[in-house]
């Protein structure tokens, strides 16, 4: 029925169109409306809506028992202006697509219309477009939606473009691949004095400065292996921009990762003890946050050799990556409610990195991604 027509140039069109709105984590309202609408046209048997957000699962249904394959893209954009001038460059003020979700969705889309023309034979493949991946809530939300329940995989697949990689091939290893995450605000409180008196006051000068060389060093303080786990200072702040005020607060924001949930969680206890000493060594009041938690991201190994062995079939090379990446990705939250397996495909060498400004996800390695979710897909319901 599809016979003349060309998937590719309909996905580079949607591709780029989604691009021109990019709506940010939590925000994907309009997106997620337009995933909903692609996957009715494709003839999906039940689409759901509203999940953990905005997120939207469009089940191709064979009737037949059978696996439950869950293939997961994602719905958001950044909060990033962009400055790149594709002609489908962002329409909203501030945002961009400058994660390639914008190209995930498009593949996504993809396997849509290659499911609407060849049906599964049997069990079940659920298309998931997650909200909130950016910061780290949108996984699990959609965990946490009773809803899940419909949708419960027998194996579930992500993928993630990668700059840096030549353009199409793929590559994956298994066991852990993408870092634990989590940021940690520190508030420390003193109080204000003279800039003439200090000693009337109570500067929390020296415990931030103290934080600032001792959080980088936690993890060697902790004997953790060099590599598996680092601290990031990201923000700091002492007081105001006065001369006349000595300073009665202080600010301190840092990244904690780590290669696994358990050293992550030491780590982070490590933090919330120093910032403690800290602050009582040196009379101050202590306010901790912490946010934007993302689980390690771990490949099931049976998973693993399914994308090895898709990648084979469809023809696209897949390399080894050499140890896990530092970066996070709420992918690995999956893990915990099936085998799953999550794997890159590079975006080109000479492409700018992720959350760049002028990040745009080429479009010539959508038939590579497609390829291999297809026969991901396929062994399991063909
Ligand atoms: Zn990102
Ligand atoms: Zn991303």
């Amino acid at each position: 029925m599809l016979e003349n027509y060309d998937l590719i140039a309909e996905l580079t069109a949607l591709r780029r169109d989604l691009h021109r709105m990019p709506e940010i984590s939590g925000e994907e309202e309009r997106t997620a409306a337009r995933m909903s609408v692609w996957l009715r046209d494709c003839g999906a048997d039940e689409v759901i809506e509203g999940l953990g957000g905005y997120g939207v699962a469009g089940i191709f249904d064979s009737g037949t028992p059978g696996p439950t394959v869950l293939l997961r893209c994602e719905l958001d954009a950044l909060p990033i202006h962009e400055t790149g001038s594709p002609d489908w460059r962002s329409q909203i003020e501030g945002n961009g697509h400058m994660c390639g979700h914008d190209g995930h969705m498009a593949i996504m889309c993809g396997m849509a219309r290659r499911l609407q023309t060849e049906r599964p034979a049997r069990g079940r493949v659920v298309l998931l477009y997650q909200p909130a991946e950016e910061t780290g809530v949108g996984a699990r939300g959609v965990l946490d939606d009773p809803r899940f329940e419909q949708i419960r995989p027998d194996f579930a697949f992500g993928l993630h473009n990668l700059p840096g990689m030549k353009p199409g091939e793929a590559a994956i290893r298994e066991g852990s691949v993408c870092f634990a995450s989590e940021g940690i605000q520190i508030h420390l409180t003193g109080w204000t004095s003279h800039a003439a008196h200090p000693e009337d006051g109570r500067s929390p000068a020296n415990a931030m400065s103290d934080l600032v060389t001792r959080l980088p060093k936690l993890p060697e303080e902790l004997g953790i292996a060099p590599g598996d786990a680092l601290v990031t200072l990201s923000h700091a702040r002492l007081g105001e921009a006065a001369f006349g005020i000595a300073p009665g607060e202080a600010w301190i924001m840092a990244t904690l990762r780590a290669r696994t949930d358990e050293l992550q969680e030491r780590l982070m206890a490590a933090a919330r003890e120093s910032a403690k000493a800290a602050a009582k060594a040196a009379g101050l009041e202590i306010d901790i946050e912490t946010s934007e938690r993302f689980a390690a991201c771990f490949n099931d190994a049976e998973a693993t050799a399914m994308v090895r062995e898709a990648c084979a079939e469809a023809g696209v090379a897949c390399g080894e990556v050499d140890g896990p990446f530092r970066w996070s990705e709420d992918f690995g939250l999956f893990s915990s409610a099936a085998p799953s397996a999550f794997f890159v495909l590079g975006a080109g060498e000479d492409q700018p990195q992720l959350h760049n400004p002028d990040y745009d996800f080429p479009d010539a390695i959508i038939p590579q991604a497609l390829a291999i979710f297809e026969r991901l897909v396929r062994k399991q319901t063909d």
